[in-house]
């Protein structure tokens, strides 16, 4: 570990274009809360998988498989492979390493234990620092479900078994209504210096935590940096773009900011592409490590300046 950076920073992510931010900030500070999408869990053989937890624990403690930015580095598939030889497809590939935390968790839930928690030991068991707190956005059951031409999809459906080819017509967060803040993420943004919205799918990883009750109220008290998914008119990778554009967004800078419209601060968007918000651009494309510490470290330079 480097020299410590003073301003507390609270991450809101999803899965895969905030979790390589958090890889290249975890190498310049180890004092910061990331904030976790919970809406693309799903029960797979008795075990809950909470895929953006999973990627964000993975990243922080530098065991993910970066190739694919989900799973461990090295995992085997040797229980998938003999489940499908049986008979029984899981349909989302789990690595042996993986299914071992997803064991636990569940196991965790089944005696009692809050996912805050159960989430905070894994944290720990897999290498992220002390400092470091990773939260669920709530502890109620979220479920992203996709509007299609076929009826609806659970996203994991959506996206996994379908590769997200099927057209969107809508986008749904069942449970949402009931799902509330915990005390925990409470705490982590009141104590917070700033929160940085990571680039991250706007519409499936980043508002099912807006839409948490209470979220948004405590955004409005912060200061809040976002960084754009989305690179000219297209997103770097998944299906952000047929999602903004399907619930009314233009796929944009723009069309990002407009997300986050009500509690927003700043932007930052890739270098060159036009604004209509208040932003800063940098090189937001995140290919190497060197990348992901760069981006890093231009926020921490952007919040100390923007705090004075
Ligand atoms: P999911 O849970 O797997 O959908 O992951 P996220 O929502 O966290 O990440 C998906 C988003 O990350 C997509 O909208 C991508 O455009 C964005 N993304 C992926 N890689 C990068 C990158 O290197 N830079 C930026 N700015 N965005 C990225």
């Amino acid at each position: 570990m480097s020299e410590q950076f003073s301003p507390r920073l609270c991450f809101l992510s999803g899965g895969t274009g905030t979790p390589k931010l958090l890889r290249g900030y975890s190498t310049l500070s180890d004092n910061f809360s990331v904030i976790v999408n919970v809406a693309e869990d799903v029960w797979v053989s008795g075990n809950k998988v909470c895929p953006d937890i999973d990627s964000v624990i993975y990243a922080i403690a530098d065991v993910i498989d970066d190739t694919k930015w989900w799973g461990v580095r090295g995992d085997t598939f040797r229980t998938y492979e003999r489940l499908k030889e049986i008979g029984f497809d899981e349909g989302m590939m789990i690595g042996d390493i993986d299914r071992a935390t997803h064991i636990a968790r569940s196991e965790m839930l089944r005696r009692g234990i809050t996912l805050t928690e159960a989430t905070r030991r894994l944290a720990r068991a897999v290498g992220v620092k002390e400092g470091v707190e990773v939260l669920p956005a709530c502890e109620e059951e979220v479920s992203t479900y996709i509007k299609t031409p076929e009826g609806w999809l659970h996203f994991q459906e959506f996206w996994v078994a379908r590769r997200g080819e099927p057209e969107v017509l809508g986008v749904e967060f069942r449970g949402i209504e009931r799902a509330k803040i915990t005390e925990d993420v409470r705490k982590a943004v009141e104590e917070s210096n700033a929160v940085v919205i990571g680039p991250s799918n706007p519409i499936t990883s980043i508002t099912p935590i807006l839409e948490v009750r209470g979220m948004r109220e405590l955004l409005k008290e912060k200061f809040v940096v976002a960084v754009s998914p989305i690179v000219g008119r297209r997103a770097v990778s998944g299906p952000a773009a047929k999602l903004m554009r399907a619930v009314g967004y233009e796929v944009s800078a723009d069309g990002v900011a407009e997300c986050y419209s009500d509690f927003l601060d700043l932007i930052v968007v890739h270098e060159g592409d036009e604004c209509g918000w208040r932003h800063v651009d940098t090189n937001v494309l995140m290919e190497s490590r060197e990348d992901e510490i760069r981006l890093a470290k231009f926020i921490i330079k952007l919040v100390e300046s923007e705090l004075g």
